[in-house]
């Protein structure tokens, strides 16, 4: 047998690359197993190719705003395969800098996949099929998850998951994207803004569910802006891919519609990638939500820890960055990295975009809070009125004097959120935050009136 590690992750996405180097910083010998693309489901299927596509859809639908603003320009034009190159460039580069990262940090690497044969063992195999054994102190399962089927729906060349539809290398005219919550609805945009007719079937009774119904109901007023045709409580029954179409048939008012498009995106969830013969030969305790762990994200095996979207929960990058600083802390003697799931704030990168940190109003109004909300509208910004921002808003929710929760409907939501996230995982109060000077004139002015 090789060296012994003190730690070995299999899996190189945002949680992997995490702890891989922290680890190592602290001066652990760290090795990282992935068997596809460094930087995971994020780099490759994730994040950053469906946000580099949704820049480009979003410049070319500000040029509208440009002759408001004394611009004229030649009619502007798609280039689909040159859209795609940016992607992939995109993907590439985060790619190297997950490399480069891991490189620098001085963590070792192996291309192919790890199995977990004990608490202290790790069989690796690199493509050629050739296997070694490996001695380790410690083992992070960060394998990632994988979208969740609908039963009776066979994927095909026109039926298709993020994964596969971000191989797509012409714009379809028409496409069906099966599911109004987070992806669906970025993947809505991005086709909507390219000028595809997009269908939205939804079986609840409205999008982004989990969000603020007035800012959801604000996105909703935008996509249909943009033609989306947005069908909630309906029900898909079948769908079937022709050869040159999709045929789609769903109930909706008791009534059976029928549609069809040149695609299908089913946007249904993710689930984790549960290796469960291994778990279940380890004796790793896990349900179909996700793997079981403890504060300090080990599993119910001592020595063996699991972070990310392999543990159910907030599927989210760097929600899974942070369960994976615990584990490097734990194992280096370290316990300043802590994790609420209350505190990961989330978004969703549709245009508008919509982020939250914390409570919704729903939430709190359910579990019983008296709570004080205060909004504060894009319009009274000069900023976003200078720059054409379109409605937006921020609507902050106070319990006690201090603030539990936020939620921003409107361009540069991803961003405005990160201090509001500081706030509410502090649960700063009203008093603390009338002390937060904000520079003049920016968009983040929209604070300072939550606290008057
Ligand atoms: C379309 C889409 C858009 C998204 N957008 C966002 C976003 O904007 N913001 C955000 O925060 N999150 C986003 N996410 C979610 C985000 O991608 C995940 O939450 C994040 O990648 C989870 O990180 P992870 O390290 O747990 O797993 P992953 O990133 O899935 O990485 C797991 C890695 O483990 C490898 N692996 C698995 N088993 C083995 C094995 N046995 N041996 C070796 N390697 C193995 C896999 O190949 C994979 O590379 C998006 C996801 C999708 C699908």
């Amino acid at each position: 047998m090789s060296e012994k590690f003190d730690l070995i992750i299999i899996g190189g996405g945002p949680a992997g690359l995490a702890a891989a180097e922290l680890a190592a910083a602290k001066k652990k010998s760290v090795l990282i197993i992935e068997k596809d693309g460094w930087g995971g489901t994020c780099t490759h299927r994730g994040c950053i190719p469906t946000k580099a596509l949704l820049s480009c859809s979003k410049y070319y639908a500000d040029l509208k705003k440009l002759k408001r603003m004394g611009i004229n320009i030649a009619e502007a034009s798609i280039d689909f395969p040159a859209i795609k190159k940016h992607q992939q460039q995109i993907v590439k580069v985060s790619a190297l800098g997950a490399q480069k990262l891991l490189a620098d940090a001085g963590v070792e690497t192996k291309q192919g996949i790890g199995e977990i044969i004990s608490s202290s063992e790790v069989r690796f195999t690199d493509a050629s099929g050739k296997s070694e054994l490996l001695s380790t102190q410690n083992i992070m399962i960060a394998w990632g998850s994988v979208p969740q089927m609908l039963p009776g729906i066979t994927l095909s060349e026109r039926i298709l998951t993020s994964d596969g539809i971000l191989n797509l290398n012409s714009l379809p005219s028409s496409i069906i994207i099966v599911g109004g919550s987070v992806i669906g609805v970025e993947f809505a945009t991005f086709f909507a803004e390219l000028g595809s007719k997009v269908t939205i079937v939804e079986i609840l009774d409205r999008i982004i569910p989990l969000e603020d119904q007035e800012c959801a109901d604000l996105l909703r007023q935008e996509l249909i802006r943009l033609d989306v045709a947005i069908n909630t409580a309906t029900k898909l029954e079948s769908l079937k891919d022709t050869g040159s179409s999709v045929v789609m048939v769903a109930q909706k008012d008791g009534k059976q519609i029928e549609i069809s498009a040149d695609y299908a995106l089913l946007c249904t969830g993710r689930k984790p990638l549960l290796n469960r013969e291994e778990l279940e030969k380890l004796g790793i305790e896990y349900t179909k939500a996700g793997i079981k762990v403890d504060k300090n994200m080990m599993t119910n095996i001592a020595g063996i820890y699991a972070v990310g979207d392999v543990t159910g929960g907030m599927m989210l990058a760097h929600r899974a960055a942070q369960q994976a600083k615990i584990v490097a802390g734990h194992i280096c003697g370290d316990s300043d990295f802590s994790y609420n799931e209350n505190f990961i704030p989330s978004v969703v990168y549709s245009h508008p975009q919509i982020a939250r940190v914390g409570y919704t109003q729903k939430r709190a109004e359910e579990e019983g809070l008296s709570i004080e909300v205060v909004k504060s509208q894009f319009s009274a910004n000069i900023i976003a009125r200078a720059e054409l921002m379109g409605q937006g808003f921020v609507k902050t929710v106070f319990h006690d004097e201090k603030i539990i929760g936020a939620t921003i409907v409107g361009e540069e939501a991803s961003d405005l959120i990160a201090p509001l996230a500081l706030a509410v995982s502090n649960e700063l109060s009203k008093k603390q935050l009338r002390n937060w000077v904000i520079p003049h004139p920016t968009l983040s002015e929209i604070f300072t009136h939550i606290t008057v």
